[in-house]
């Protein structure tokens, strides 16, 4: 079933010609065979039986004792027989052939000891015998003279011709049954082959509206109005409504992507100044207290007219708006990535971004019991690549920004090393983890796996990570375990190395 499943519905239709057409030719060969061969027997042992009464016919019988054969007078057998038959009388008292046709020469027919017991009986016969090889139909008549069995009278035939001619027959059945199944499968195939091909056609279409993403494309119509006329009418009528759709969605995607970049460049300047104003503000005040023996600026004044809960409130509104223009900035990022915008990249090497993304990264906030580890394999650094310095410094700003932020204690290791020509950081952390179920969906915009919010962040910045990367012909790959840490390996192409290209040194 599997494996005929498999086939193509011509091979298939092809094979239940043939599965329905084996069995028919066979049992039809089979019973013409044997009406034929029966026929012929009959034939044959007709033939003989006819012979055998003209024989009996002829037979004269003389009164005369005691010897019964000089009392039976019979007649000259060359008479009754043909090139085809052959005849025979034998004295069965004495056992020995008193007569035969000229056909038979100085051979006789055989005569077993069943055939004698069987003469004995009075019985009249047919059997079948070989004699040098060659088959012989025998008809055996007893001669009865006054109720006494006083001879045997044998008419046979050769069943050479007989056999030839049903050979005959079972070649002709073979090689007519072969030829017949060739012809059928062969007219079955074209058959299905024309039957199907307009579903070819209408497949055809159908991938490559699928593969162009043509939705304004219709397949050709064909003249009739039948099963598949009315197929592709179905099919048409459903790509116009799944043109209308798309076009509606376009539409409407075109329309949000449009808002979120407007938005953003509004809401961009009007931040800047806020931001602007309350680092004036927060400078004012924590500048003028000065900073404790710490070095905390906790120590802002009271004494100065500010309240320690203003001074809060004004520390809270100063992260929100940081907060906030980084959304911005992520929410037109990934605007400019949906219009299309190219990153524009330059040829540059490892060295030159990756060092440099690390210490800055560092600066980020963590737990004090979290330690940070950096691995950089010497040889990748000199290596170049087609990239955006700030755009990868954002990347690893984002992994790392996750990996202390979702780690409470342990390490964070970031790790740089070349493997298949490419470059693969990769930034491992010993924090909670993720479940599978949350992994399936991290790189989803505004996808945040902690319902409970309590980390901070705005679920963008993996999404901001993949485009970046996307973008630099790369690839992301995550494993994770809760509980127990994540691992974000990235590969980014590299530009061919020198020493490879000439062999090395
Ligand atoms: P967020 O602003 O929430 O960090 P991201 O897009 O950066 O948004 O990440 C999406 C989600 O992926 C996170 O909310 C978090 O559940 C999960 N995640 C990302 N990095 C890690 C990590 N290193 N360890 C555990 N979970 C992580």
């Amino acid at each position: 079933m599997t494996v005929f499943a498999q086939w193509s519905i011509r091979w298939r239709l092809t094979g239940w010609y043939c599965a329905v057409l084996i069995p028919a030719l066979l049992v039809l060969g089979t019973f013409v065979y044997l009406l034929v061969a029966n026929t012929l027997a009959r034939e044959v042992d007709a033939r003989l039986s006819t012979t055998a009464q003209r024989v009996e016919r002829a037979i004269r019988v003389v009164p005369s004792y005691p010897f019964p054969w000089e009392n039976v007078v019979l007649p000259d057998v060359n008479v009754f027989s043909d090139p085809d038959t052959f005849l025979q009388a034998v004295d069965l008292s004495r056992r020995v052939v008193v007569s035969k046709s000229r056909n038979l020469g100085n051979q006789a027919l055989p005569i077993s000891a069943s055939t004698l017991e069987k003469a004995a009986e009075g019985q009249r016969f047919y059997e079948t015998l070989t004699v040098d090889g060659v088959a012989i139909r025998l008809y055996n008549v007893p001669l009865m003279l006054d109720g006494r069995l006083i001879g045997l009278l044998q008419v046979g035939s050769p069943l050479t011709h007989v056999q030839q001619a049903l050979q005959k027959l079972r070649w002709a059945l073979i090689f007519g049954s072969l030829g017949m199944v060739t012809v059928t499968a062969a007219v079955g195939w074209w058959m299905a082959n024309k039957a199907l091909r307009p579903i070819d056609q209408i497949a055809q279409v159908a991938a490559e509206i699928q593969a162009g993403e043509d939705l304004a494309r219709r397949i050709e119509p064909p003249p009739t109005r039948d099963e598949l006329g009315r197929l592709v009418e179905t099919l048409n009528s459903m790509l116009e409504r799944l043109e209308t759709a798309y076009r509606n969605l376009a539409a409407a995607h075109q329309f949000q992507r449009r808002f979120i970049s407007d938005v953003s460049h509004e809401l961009r300047t009007p931040l800047t100044t806020i931001k602007g104003n309350v680092d004036l503000l927060y400078r004012m005040y924590v500048g003028r207290s000065g900073k404790g023996a710490s070095g905390e600026e906790s120590v802002a004044g009271a004494a100065d007219g500010l309240a320690g809960d203003e001074l809060d409130m004004l520390r809270d509104v100063r992260s929100e708006v940081d907060r906030l223009i980084r959304l911005v900035q992520d929410l037109l990022t990934l605007a400019q990535a949906d219009a299309g915008v190219k990153m524009m990249l330059e040829r540059v090497a490892v060295a030159d971004w990756l060092p440099d993304s690390l210490r800055r990264a560092e600066r980020l906030p963590r737990s004090e019991a979290v330690a940070f580890d950096v691995e950089l394999e010497e040889a990748v650094l000199t290596r170049q690549h087609w990239a955006n310095v700030d755009a990868l410094q954002q990347l690893v700003y984002i992994l790392l920004e996750n990996a202390f932020k979702y780690t409470a204690q342990g390490k964070v290791t970031v790790k740089a090393r070349e493997v298949d020509g490419g470059l693969e950081l990769a930034v491992i952390d010993t924090g909670i983890g993720m479940p599978p179920e949350v992994m399936a969906h991290i790189f989803e915009r505004f996808y945040r796996g902690d319902p409970a919010r309590s980390t901070s962040g705005t679920g963008l910045g993996l999404s901001i990570a993949e485009h970046i990367i996307r973008a630099h012909q790369g690839r992301v790959d995550v494993t994770s375990r809760e509980g127990e840490g994540s691992c974000f390996r990235v590969w980014l192409p590299l530009e061919p190395s020198c020493l490879a290209s000439t062999g090395g040194l």
